[in-house]
């Protein structure tokens, strides 16, 4: 065969396959959209295990009726413009292909409008470029991005999707580590129509705390310490289990670095590092917790999914970090309560 360049559809079903792995990896892009647009309301609306709909609205900014084509293709983003925005990004989202790769493999409807337009704006795309023009719409400002049919015209993939309620399981775990990213921000679930979770804003600790026994358990507010800790212009807060809470799984463990969830060998070791000399080797700590960092030092754009991260001084991060637990681990001392201590 003749070298042929790929049709831009075909370009965007490629990329799909990065990012777009199953529902759940739909409603995280347009979750991290909802939230770089500024929306403290998101609407999380489920069918099917996300294999008929997956719908998610927010109050944020909206786009602009002359962008809205332009959300849905690939490379386009309003987040960076040049080498020196992505080395600071500190958006969830900036390499412009989530829109263009879910509305490639499947059917969207993306209706927005900005707080000081007249009205909504609305288009669609079923799994190529949309040759139509935007459709005014009654919607309030704020986005709904609606995905239906998800790998309709990628029956291979469709064939890996598991049962709804295994790809509904999904999305629940993904709403609440995502919840638990952002206390400020409202959020409401439904499956089939059915309210599953209601999480108003959390802004002080009462409500806080709510939404962390929702997510996790209210075993773990009973069971857990407060961290803070500040050094080398990295700061460190959040909520670490006491030993005695400790699992058989590492299914309580949420880490956010600079507010996005990441899973990362150098965190964890030095975790596992902090708890050696209280803890089994074959358990495993339960922690909630958060690092800020300057954007500049850690490298987002290290996978598509942006599920793993590179620190520029691994070292430095991971000493602090094992520090930063060993000390709050030694300064728990028996008898002393825990509400106290939070
Ligand atoms: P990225 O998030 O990497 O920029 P996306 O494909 O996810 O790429 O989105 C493309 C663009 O569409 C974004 O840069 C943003 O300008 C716009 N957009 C997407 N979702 C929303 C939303 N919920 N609210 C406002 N703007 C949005
Ligand atoms: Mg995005």
């Amino acid at each position: 065969m003749r070298i042929q360049p790929l049709s831009s559809q075909l370009i965007n079903q490629i990329a799909a396959g990065e990012v777009v792995e199953r529902p759940a990896s739909v409603v995280k892009e347009l979750l991290e959209n909802a939230f770089d647009a500024g929306a403290d309301q998101i609407q999380v609306d489920i069918e099917q295990g996300g294999l008929r709909l997956i719908k998610i609205r927010d109050n944020g900014s909206g786009i602009d009726k002359e962008d809205l084509k332009l959300a849905l293709a690939r490379h386009a983003t309003s987040k960076i413009a040049s080498l020196d925005d992505l080395e600071h990004v500190a958006s969830m989202g900036f390499r412009g292909e989530a829109l263009a790769s879910i509305s490639s493999v499947a059917r969207v409807s993306l209706i927005s409008r900005k707080h000081d337009a007249d009205c909504a704006w609305k288009i669609v795309a079923d799994g190529r470029e949309v040759d139509t023009e935007p459709q005014p719409d009654p919607h309030p400002p704020g986005t709904t991005v609606a995905v239906q049919d998800l790998f309709f015209n990628t029956p291979a993939r469709r064939k890996f999707l598991k049962s709804d309620k295994t790809e509904f399981g999904h999305i629940e775990t993904l709403i609440k580590r995502m919840a638990l990213s952002r206390f400020d921000v409202g959020l409401t679930l439904t499956h089939n129509q059915k309210e599953l979770l209601k999480l108003k804003p959390a802004l002080d600790v009462k409500t806080q705390q709510q939404r962390l026994a929702h997510v996790l358990s209210a075993d773990f507010i009973a069971n857990a310490v407060a961290c803070n800790s500040a050094a080398s212009e990295m700061q460190l807060t959040g909520w670490i289990g006491l030993p005695a809470f400790s699992r058989s799984q590492q299914d309580m463990q949420f880490f956010y670095v600079n507010n996005r969830l990441v899973k990362d060998k150098l965190v964890a070791h030095a975790i596992k590092q902090a708890y050696q000399d209280v803890l089994h080797l074959s358990r495993h700590p339960v922690f909630v917790l958060y690092l800020s960092v300057d954007p500049a030092l850690v490298d987002v754009n290290a996978h598509p999914t942006k599920l793993e991260v590179r620190f520029r001084e691994g070292r430095l991060v991971h000493d602090f970090l094992f520090s930063a637990i060993h000390k709050t681990l030694a300064d728990v001392r028996p008898g002393k309560s825990v509400v106290e201590l939070l």
